[in-house]
């Protein structure tokens, strides 16, 4: 978590706090490790690796997620400075420059596989593309919270839709991958209009992202959507009201979509009003159960999760979904049981026949590089048998003469062991023509 700067947004339901950065409070428990260290990036990776530890995890492959008010727009020695200090600390050891730090952290004992920035989707250009390809990021989670113009207004965004969907273009272009947060409950909008909304989400090929964190509005203590509420000028929608829409959305989800995050990480004690259910996940997973539906994404399929729930896990085979986006075509790479059961997955962007891979994921229980564990999705083949599926796709139906791949620094080895090289940001390899 990066240290409090003024956030170029003026966003009405968006906390300040003193102590915090932007939309976040004081009592957050990113923001209390990250003001137990000062806000010290490095100091805070050690804490984390730390404790991954003491939770029996494996810390061989770690997933960076820089928080914290729009990032992109604090001064550029900090964001540098910031990046750089958690790659240090990934290494053990202190680098003389960025550059240096991201080389050495492709053979390090904890390498960053993955990277991710929050962001605006005004500041998001090709400028700020270029910055988070030098950072090593892999995700962009952009703040699209509504498609209606006339909401962003009322609520002070001080951007539109028409930058949400330049932004989309751009970071899947260049191969990041790209959630959104949306926001349910905000003035000016009703549950009808959100379903629509949401609906639109996917229907329109502008926007599909490949993640979504869904964000009840709340009224939080500090935020001018307080004075708003106070006054009567504004009313979250009923908790039972959300629920229900919360779950209509869940049943939209298309089965390319990660809907990763269901709530925002605001202690009960700053909410207002609005849903103060923190565990509200759980709630909505009984309620659409004993309704008889289910969510399709990712999350609710993937393999580890099953396991845990207790689902009968078959054996898995490849499929294959292709869609449209907003200039190219997307093929959705997995394999999977009879239940949809998710092992991994792989997406695939084909652009006038340029063809990046922007994810490849396994799921399952965590296995450190280099083991093998009875049962476990990771390190099977998986990810190689998706990979040679996307270079055989690439070239045999598209003419691609190569695959990119934007992955995170630390899986750069991995992709070398696949006969992929390093140019600029990306691994690339030549795909032999047939
Ligand atoms: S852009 Fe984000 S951090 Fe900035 S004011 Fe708006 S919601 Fe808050
Ligand atoms: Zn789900």
């Amino acid at each position: 978590m990066a240290k409090p700067f003024p956030c170029p947004g003026k966003c009405v339901y968006c906390p300040g706090s003193p102590g915090a950065p932007k939309s976040y409070t004081v009592e957050s428990p990113a923001v209390l490790r990250a003001r137990s260290c000062d806000f010290d990036a490095g100091r805070q990776v050690e804490i984390r690796l730390k404790a991954l530890a003491e939770m029996g995890h494996a810390q061989d492959k770690i997933e960076l997620i820089v928080m914290g008010g729009t990032f992109l727009s604090y001064p550029y020695d900090y964001q540098y400075q910031f990046v750089r200090d958690c790659y240090d600390a990934l290494n053990g050891i202190p680098s003389g420059s960025l550059e240096a730090a991201r080389k050495s952290n492709e053979k390090a004992a904890h390498r960053c596989v993955g990277l991710c920035i929050e962001t605006r989707p005004d500041f998001c250009g090709e400028e700020e593309i270029r910055r988070m390809l030098d950072f090593g990021t892999t995700r962009v989670e952009l703040g699209v919270q509504t498609l209606d113009d006339e909401v962003h207004r009322l609520t002070r965004r001080g951007h539109g839709v028409a930058e949400v969907i330049t932004a989309t273009r751009l970071l899947r272009d260049y191969g990041f991958k790209v959630h959104y947060h949306w926001m349910p409950g905000l003035p000016g909008s009703t549950p009808e209009h959100d379903l629509e909304l949401s609906r639109k989400l996917f229907e329109d090929e502008r926007f599909r992202p490949d993640g979504l964190k869904l964000y009840p509005t709340l009224v939080v203590e500090g935020s001018e959507l307080e004075n708003w509420y106070r006054d009567n000028r504004y009313r979250p929608y009923d908790v039972e009201e959300m629920i229900d829409l919360l779950i209509a959305i869940k049943t939209l989800i298309p089965k390319y979509v990660r809907v990763s995050r269901l709530m925002r990480d605001i202690p009960t004690k700053f909410i207002i009003a609005g849903s103060k259910d923190l565990a509200l996940r759980g709630t909505i997973r009984k309620k659409m159960r004993q309704a008889g539906l289910q969510c399709n994404c990712i999350r609710c399929r993937e393999y580890g999760h099953r396991l845990r729930d207790g689902w009968q896990v078959g054996r898995p085979g490849p499929t294959r979904l292709d869609y449209e986006t907003w200039g190219a075509k997307e093929i959705f790479l997995s394999y999977e049981d009879a239940n949809e059961t998710l092992f991994g997955l792989l997406r695939l962007r084909i652009n006038e026949g340029r063809a990046m891979v922007r994810e490849l994921h396994i799921f399952g229980p965590e296995v450190a590089l280099g083991e093998r564990v009875e049962g476990a999705a990771q390190h099977q083949g998986f990810g190689e048998g998706l990979l040679r599926r996307a270079e055989g796709i690439a070239r045999e139906e598209f003419g691609s003469h190569e695959l990119m791949v934007l992955s995170g620094v630390g899986a750069r080895e991995y992709y070398r062991s696949l006969g992929y090289v390093l140019r600029g940001a990306y691994m690339v390899k030549e795909l032999q023509a047939i």
